[in-house]
C-alpha cells in the first residue's frame, strides 16, 4: 500500500458500498426518534467564518486552539471546516430570525465534521456527527428529553449496555467561585500536574478534570466537586433533571468530574458510553448538555438551550464489532434477461419504461449468456424473468417466465409493463 500514488489523508476514510447499510440503519433509527419528538432537519454549510467557532466553541478549547482546520481563502476571508455543529446552528438560528418562531425550536442534523486530532481508535480527522438542539427552553424537562433521545437512538441500534454519566457544571453565577476553589486545590499540587495542566491552571482549571494523564487523574480524585458549590438556581435545576431521569428510568450515574471539552456548557452535562466488552473501546458515543449563554454570546437574544452530539463512526465501529444486523435491501421481483445485440439495445429502453412506471427491475446487461443471467435472477429470488432474445426483439414480444411455477408465456412488448404491474400487485 505504501507505494500507492494517491491515498486518503491521515485520519480520513472512505465509506465503501458495503458499509452504507450501517449508515442507512443509523439514519433510519435517528429519523424515527427525531420525527417522534417533532424535530426539524437543518443543514448548515460545512465551511463557516472561523470566528463562528472561536466565539462559539470557545477560544480556549482544544478544538479551536489545536484541532480546527482554519485557513484564509483566496478572497482573504478566514474560514474553518466545522469541527462541530452547535455554533453553526446557533448562527443560523440568529441569522434566520428563528427566535420569532414559537419556542422552543427543535433542530437536528447529521454530517461531516473535521478536527485535526491524532488519529486512533474511534478518533478521526473527518467524522460524521449527529446533532440534536432544543433552543428557547430553560426547563429541566428539555435536558431530560435530550438525554432520553440520545439514549433511545443507541437503544434502537441494539446497544444494551449503556451508561449515562451526568453532572452539572453550574453557570456564571456559581462557576467563577468554584474555579477559585479548584485553582487553589490544584495549585497546592501544581508540581505533580502534567505540563498541559500546569498551563491550564491559569485560565481553565475545570479542564484539568478532563485530563487523561495518570498523575492528573490521581490528583483529580481528591479535588472539590462542583455539585457541592452550585448556586441555588443551578442546584434546583440539576435536582429536577435527575428527577426526570429517575422518572424515565434511565440508567444514569453521577460523575462529579465530568466537564466536557467545550466552553459554552452551563448547568447539565452528560455523556453516554457503551460498557460492553466486544470491540475496541470507542469512548463517548453521544455527549451534550445545556448552553444557556451561547445564543447571546453569538449576538442573539438571551436564549436558553440544550443539545447533544453523537459520533456516528464510533457507533458504527461498535455495531460491526457486535455484529448488529443491518437493514436488508429489498430486491426487485422482476429480472430482465437479454440475448443478442438487438435485444440488448431494446432492453435498455424497456428498462427505462419500468423505471417510469416505478417498478423495480434487476438486470445484468454486462452478461451475454442467458444461463449466467438466470443465475443472477435466482440469486435475488426474482419471481419473474423477462426473456428478451433475438426472436422476441424482431417480433416485438417478450417471454415472461414465472420462476415459481416454471410457466412461460409470450406477451406483446407494449403490454409487458402493464402486465407486470398487475401481477406484482397480487
Ligand atoms: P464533542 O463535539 O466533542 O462533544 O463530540 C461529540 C461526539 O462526537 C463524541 O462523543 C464522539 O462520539 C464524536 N467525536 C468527536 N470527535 C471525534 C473524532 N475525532 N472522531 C470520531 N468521532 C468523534
Amino acid at each position: 500500500m505504501a507505494n500507492l500514488k494517491f491515498q486518503t489523508l491521515l485520519g480520513m476514510h472512505d465509506t465503501l458500498p458495503q458499509d452504507q447499510a450501517y449508515f442507512l440503519k443509523v439514519r433510519k433509527s435517528v429519523e424515527s426518534v427525531v420525527n417522534y419528538y417533532s424535530f426539524s432537519r437543518i443543514d448548515t454549510p460545512i465551511l463557516e467564518m472561523t470566528e463562528v467557532f472561536v466565539k462559539g466553541t470557545g477560544v480556549d478549547t482544544d478544538i479551536v486552539e489545536k484541532e480546527m482546520y482554519s485557513f484564509r481563502t483566496k478572497g482573504g476571508d478566514m474560514v474553518a471546516l466545522r469541527p462541530e455543529f452547535t455554533p453553526g446552528i446557533v448562527r443560523s438560528y440568529i441569522e434566520n430570525g428563528m427566535f420569532n418562531l414559537p419556542q422552543p425550536v427543535k433542530l437536528w442534523t447529521m454530517g461531516p465534521c473535521f478536527r485535526h486530532e491524532r488519529p486512533q481508535a474511534g478518533r478521526y480527522r473527518q467524522f460524521t456527527q449527529l446533532d440534536l438542539e432544543i433552543l428557547g427552553d430553560a426547563s429541566a424537562s428539555t435536558d431530560g428529553q435530550i438525554i432520553q433521545m440520545s439514549y433511545d437512538i443507541l437503544k434502537e441500534l441494539s446497544f444494551k449496555n449503556l451508561s449515562i454519566e451526568v453532572n452539572s457544571i453550574g453557570d456564571s453565577e456559581c462557576r467563577p467561585y468554584f474555579k477559585k476553589i479548584l485553582t487553589s486545590y490544584f495549585k497546592s499540587k501544581k508540581s505533580s500536574l502534567c505540563s498541559n495542566c500546569q498551563r491550564r491552571l491559569k485560565d481553565n482549571p475545570l479542564r484539568i478534570l478532563d485530563c487523561k494523564d495518570e498523575k492528573c487523574q490521581r490528583i483529580k480524585a481528591g479535588a472539590p466537586q462542583i455539585v457541592d458549590h452550585l448556586c441555588e438556581a443551578c442546584h434546583a435545576h440539576f435536582k429536577q433533571v435527575l428527577e426526570f431521569l429517575d422518572e424515565l428510568e434511565l440508567p444514569y450515574v453521577l460523575n462529579p468530574y465530568l466537564v466536557r471539552g467545550l466552553d459554552y456548557y452551563t448547568k447539565t452535562v452528560f455523556e453516554i458510553v457503551d460498557k460492553s466488552e466486544n470491540g475496541e473501546s470507542q469512548g463517548t458515543l453521544i455527549g451534550g448538555g445545556r448552553y444557556d449563554n451561547l445564543v447571546k454570546l453569538m449576538g442573539g437574544r438571551n436564549t436558553p438551550a440544550c443539545g447533544a452530539a453523537g459520533g456516528i463512526d464510533r457507533i458504527i465501529n461498535l455495531m460491526k464489532a457486535k455484529e448488529v444486523k443491518t437493514l436488508k435491501v429489498e430486491e426487485p421481483q422482476v429480472f430482465l434477461a437479454q440475448l443478442g445485440q438487438l435485444a440488448k439495445r431494446k432492453s435498455l429502453k424497456l428498462f427505462e419504461e419500468f423505471r417510469n412506471a416505478k417498478i423495480p427491475v434487476a438486470e445484468s446487461f454486462s452478461k451475454d449468456s442467458l444461463k449466467a443471467q438466470l443465475r443472477s435472477a435466482n440469486k435475488i429470488n426474482a419471481k419473474y424473468v423477462l426473456i428478451f432474445g433475438q426472436k422476441e426483439a424482431l417480433e416485438d414480444f417478450i417471454t415472461l417466465k414465472n420462476m415459481e411455477t416454471g410457466d412461460q408465456e409470450e406477451i406483446k412488448i407494449d403490454k409487458i409493463v402493464e402486465e407486470i404491474k398487475k401481477r406484482i400487485k397480487k
